[in-house]
C-alpha cells in the first residue's frame, strides 16, 4: 500500500517532466521524501526506466499517447463486449464493430472539424489564426494553450550570429529547468531542448514565444504534421486501373467517405449562389438517372446486369 500523496507525486513525475534533467531531479526527491529508494520493487522500476518514462523517450513520434495507453484502450474496447466463453468468430464480429465505432468518431471529429465553431482566447493572433486554417479543432486547442503559456515565459537570448540566434525560455518562478531554442530565421528551422515537437507533433511553448519575438505569423512548413490537419482525412485512395478487380477497388466504407466530402464541398460552395445550385441539383438528377440505368440496366445481349460487385441488386 503505497503512502498517501506517492502516487499523486508518480504521476506528476511521469507526465509532467520534459527532460531526463528534470525527471532524475523530481525521481530522487520523490524517493527521498518516502524514504524508498531501496525498496525492490522501486529499484525494478528504476532499471526500466527507460521503457516507461517519457523523458527518455522524446525523439520518436508517439503522439503523447503513453505506450501502456494504447493496450489499455484496445483492452477496454473489447474486453466489455466479450466474455470469457465467447470464440473467435465473437471476437472476429466484435473486433468489427470496434473498428465500426472508431471509424464513425473519427468521422465526427472530422465533420466537427470542418463545420465546427467556438471562442477562441487568441482570435486575431496571425500565429492562431494559420493555425487555426490548418489543425483540426482538438489539435488547435492544444496549439492555443501551448501558445497561451507561452506569453507568460521569459526569452533571453544568449547568443545570435546570423541567421541563428540562441535563447533560454521559460518561466521566472514555475519552471525548475529552462529550456534552450535555437532559431534560424534564415531557414525557419527551430529546435528545443525539451524535444515536444518530435514526440507529439505539435510546436511546444518555448519555440512559440520565440515565434512572438520574431513576428512570425506562420507555422513553417516543415512543422506542421499532417496527421494532425484538416487535410489529413481528404487524402484521396486512388482506385486500381481495373475497377471491376475487386481487389483493386477501394473499400465501400473509405470510397462513401470520400464521395461525400467532395459533396458537402461543392454544395457549401454552390449554397449561396441561386444559378449555381441550380447547376448541382440538374447535375444530381442526371447522375441519378446514369446511375440506375447502370446499376439495373439491360446490356445489348439482353442480359440485366449488375455492374457493381457486391451491391445489393434492389434499386439502392
Ligand atoms: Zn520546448
Amino acid at each position: 500500500m503505497a503512502k498517501e500523496g506517492f502516487k499523486r507525486r508518480f504521476d506528476y513525475v511521469l507526465k509532467y517532466t520534459d527532460t531526463v534533467a528534470e525527471f532524475e531531479h523530481y525521481w530522487n526527491s520523490l524517493l527521498a521524501d518516502y524514504n524508498c529508494a531501496k525498496h525492490s520493487w522501486i529499484i525494478r522500476l528504476n532499471s526500466l526506466k527507460e521503457k516507461w518514462c517519457p523523458s527518455y523517450n522524446k525523439d520518436w513520434f508517439s503522439g503523447g499517447v503513453l505506450s501502456s495507453q494504447r493496450s489499455e484502450t484496445t483492452n477496454h474496447s473489447i474486453s466489455r463486449r466479450l466474455h470469457k466463453t465467447n470464440g473467435l468468430c465473437d471476437f472476429y464480429k466484435c473486433f468489427l464493430d470496434v473498428i465500426d465505432e472508431w471509424r464513425s468518431k473519427e468521422n465526427k471529429g472530422d465533420y466537427n472539424s470542418s463545420t465546427g465553431n467556438r471562442y477562441y482566447a487568441c482570435a486575431d493572433n496571425m500565429l492562431c489564426l494559420h493555425a487555426r486554417d490548418v489543425y483540426t479543432i482538438a489539435i488547435y486547442l492544444i496549439f492555443e494553450q501551448r501558445f497561451i503559456k507561452a506569453i507568460g515565459l521569459r526569452c533571453q537570448r544568449i547568443s545570435y550570429e546570423f541567421p541563428v540566434s540562441k535563447y533560454i525560455v521559460g518561466h521566472p518562478t514555475k519552471d525548475f529547468i529552462r529550456h534552450v531554442v535555437m532559431f534560424n530565421e534564415q531557414e525557419m528551422v527551430v529546435d528545443c531542448t525539451c524535444k515536444s515537437y518530435g514526440e507529439i507533433g505539435v510546436l511546444c511553448s518555448h519555440i512559440l514565444r520565440v515565434f512572438i519575438v520574431h513576428n512570425v505569423e506562420e507555422i513553417p512548413k516543415q512543422y506542421i504534421m499532417k496527421r494532425w490537419t484538416k487535410k489529413a482525412m481528404n487524402t484521396i485512395v486512388e482506385e486500381g486501373e481495373d475497377r471491376d478487380n475487386e481487389v483493386s477497388v477501394v473499400s465501400a466504407s473509405v470510397w462513401r467517405m470520400q464521395s461525400i466530402r467532395n459533396c458537402i464541398k461543392v454544395i457549401n460552395e454552390a449554397q449561396h449562389c441561386p444559378a449555381a445550385r441550380k447547376l448541382i441539383d440538374l447535375g444530381v438528377l442526371d447522375m441519378s438517372c446514369k446511375v440506375k440505368e447502370y446499376i439495373g440496366g439491360i446490356e445489348g445481349d439482353g442480359n440485366v446486369s449488375n455492374n457493381f460487385a457486391g451491391c445489393c441488386g434492389t434499386d439502392c
